[in-house]
């Protein structure tokens, strides 16, 4: 049973928004595209990983000791001699290799209760690493950016729609996903002003009724008031 939930990390999250946000002729463009290219490989890996431990852990129910091992789930890894002798393995050998440790193994030393209380202990101390970049905001594309003008063009706000201004789709689901990248970009919060200002809408009053619809928290009053994006809007 895998108790930590496998998420997309924030570096990967951070990456993706660049990928939108970051013009294309950007000095670092490229070196961003890479660094996504094998962040998303990692995380691909990595639930192959998982998948293969669901199917390891639905035939066996012992305790083990902690054992370490490097799952590798690149099939083009090449193990050269010097690694043979570290415990490193190719993820199409790990039922194989638990089987052989089960074997070791057959003492219980932890009870149910006890590896419940630890696994508890250990999910609590985890803390994710918030991956920020070396890259000003200004230089970051504003607006909820349009997907079929591959995030080169920007949305305008206008009488209740949001339409590409290059090829004239509506697109409302564009300025949650713009918010989701503000997060990224800028912080968890947003005020009145700094909404029209990153989504360039003049009426206070229209930023006020789409902020209101979205029913987030709110701190503060009047022109102070900050809105809590929430983060799940892509759920
Ligand atoms: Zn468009």
């Amino acid at each position: 049973m895998l108790l930590k939930k496998r998420e997309v990390s924030s570096k990967q999250r951070v990456l993706e928004m660049i990928e939108r946000r970051l013009p294309k002729s950007h000095a670092k463009y490229d070196n961003f595209q890479e660094m996504l290219r094998r962040t998303r490989a990692g995380y691909a890996g990595e639930q192959r990983v998982d998948k293969e431990w669901q199917e390891v852990y639905l035939q066996h129910a012992h305790h083990l000791p902690i054992e370490t091992i490097v799952v590798s789930a690149n099939p083009s890894m090449i193990m050269s001699p010097t690694f043979l002798s570290q415990p490193i393995i190719h993820v199409s050998g790990l039922a194989e290799r638990v089987e052989q440790l089960f074997k070791q193994h057959q003492q219980v030393y932890l009870s149910e209760n006890d590896l419940s209380e630890l696994s508890t202990h250990i999910l609590k101390m985890h803390t994710p690493t918030q991956w920020t970049l070396d890259i000003k905001v200004d230089e970051l594309k504003k607006g909820a950016l349009c997907s079929h003008c591959h995030f080169d063009h920007a949305l305008r706000y206008a009488h209740g729609k949001w339409r590409c201004s290059n090829c004239q789709s509506i697109d409302n689901q564009s300025m949650l996903l713009a918010l989701h990248d503000f997060r990224l970009m800028v912080g968890n919060n947003i005020t009145n002003a700094q909404f029209r200002d990153f989504f360039d809408i003049d009426s206070e009053k229209a930023a006020y009724h789409l902020l209101k619809k979205l029913q987030f928290e709110a701190i503060g009053v009047n022109k102070n008031r900050k809105y809590i994006i929430t983060t799940n809007l892509l759920e």
